[in-house]
């Protein structure tokens, strides 16, 4: 029977919290009633630094219920990082763990399909939003935008895949081996391998309070997104650079001409030329550094580059 683990970081979110944890502990009791989970699996929640009640109501509820668990950040650290700690915290302990927000805006009841797509061995499940129909017109049109840029940024995601999503204890050991500070975590998680499925949910609204992510920090998220899963940016310049540079190429033919037939007035062939050839093999310059630039950057980040699934020895 698969070890169960939630991983649920929280900002202040008194407003939900206890709702939430209603909601996950009778799923839970349901899913250990009929066999899916071992009694042993836990509700984690995380809190990132809140400055409201969230910290003093999960230990109420640690106290309360043992099902119910409880890590502290000293300070607010942003929901990817309170959600790594989560999920490396539980790895040793969990068989696999599912990462879901606090508001529960997605669906708890596809964690019995989550599960019977690990025990058939998946060792990553994505839930993926089916429909935003209740997320403004506002939100769903940023964030699909946001997920289609990213995709042609070079930085391969999960369409509408957030951060709802099970991993197998192995794919988190993997997972272990990303050491760079700079986490994207619905980017990176593709990047581990081994077999994955989705699952398919209609995703609600807030249970209360209101949305932790504003504009500010969606726009913050999507540039941490592409920057640190791509160095696409530096190739465009690279690029821009290329194409200024032949369309100064083809000017200085027609200003050359111009200048031989005696149509131009004088200074103007060559301050032409100037700008453009100069711009383009400036910005040119610029990519060229920024490729290597580009790399030692890669090459910072010190990720693995391969993991093993499978060895078949004697
Ligand atoms: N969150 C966090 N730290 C932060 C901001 C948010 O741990 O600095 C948590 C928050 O408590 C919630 C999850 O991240 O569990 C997602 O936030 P929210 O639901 O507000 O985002 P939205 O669904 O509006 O995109
Ligand atoms: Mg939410």
């Amino acid at each position: 029977m698969t070890k169960l683990y939630l991983a649920i970081p929280c900002y202040n979110e008194e407003e939900v919290l206890r709702d939430s944890a209603e909601k996950l502990n009778n799923k839970y009791n349901e899913m250990m009633a009929e066999g899916k989970i071992s009694p042993d699996s836990k509700i984690v929640f995380i809190d990132d630094g809140s400055k409201d009640k969230t910290w003093s109501t999960i230990s109420e509820l640690h106290k309360e219920n043992p099902v119910f668990q409880g890590i502290k950040l000293t300070r607010n650290r942003g929901h990817q990082n309170a959600l790594l700690c989560g999920l490396m915290t539980l790895k040793d302990k969990a068989d696999a763990v599912i990462s879901i927000d606090a508001d529960l805006q997605d669906d708890i009841n596809v964690f019995d399909e989550m599960v019977e797509k690990y025990e058939n061995g998946c060792d990553v499940v994505y839930g993926v939003r089916s429909k935003r129909a209740t997320d403004t017109f506002f939100k769903r049109f940023t964030a699909e935008a946001f997920y289609k840029i990213l995709n042609k940024m070079g930085a391969k995601v999960i369409f509408n895949h957030a951060d709802f999503r099970l991993m197998s204890k192995r794919a988190l050991e993997a997972f272990s081996m990303y050491k760079e500070t700079n986490i994207f975590l619905r980017g990176m998680v593709p990047l581990v391998g081994y077999k994955s499925d989705v699952v398919k949910y209609e995703r609600a609204e807030r249970l209360a309070g209101e949305s932790k992510y504003p504009l500010k920090k969606m726009l913050a998220l999507a540039w941490e997104g592409i920057t640190s899963l791509s160095i696409q940016p530096i190739r465009m310049i690279t690029w821009l650079g290329a194409i200024i540079f032949a369309i100064s190429l083809v000017i200085i033919v027609y200003s050359l001409v111009r200048f031989f037939i005696g149509a131009t007035v004088s200074g103007w062939a060559s301050t032409l030329c100037s700008i453009w050839a100069l711009g383009g093999l400036q910005l040119l310059a610029i990519g060229v550094i920024g490729e290597y630039i580009g790399k030692i950057y890669l090459e910072t980040k010190r990720r693995p580059r391969y993991i093993v699934e499978e060895f078949l020895e004697d």
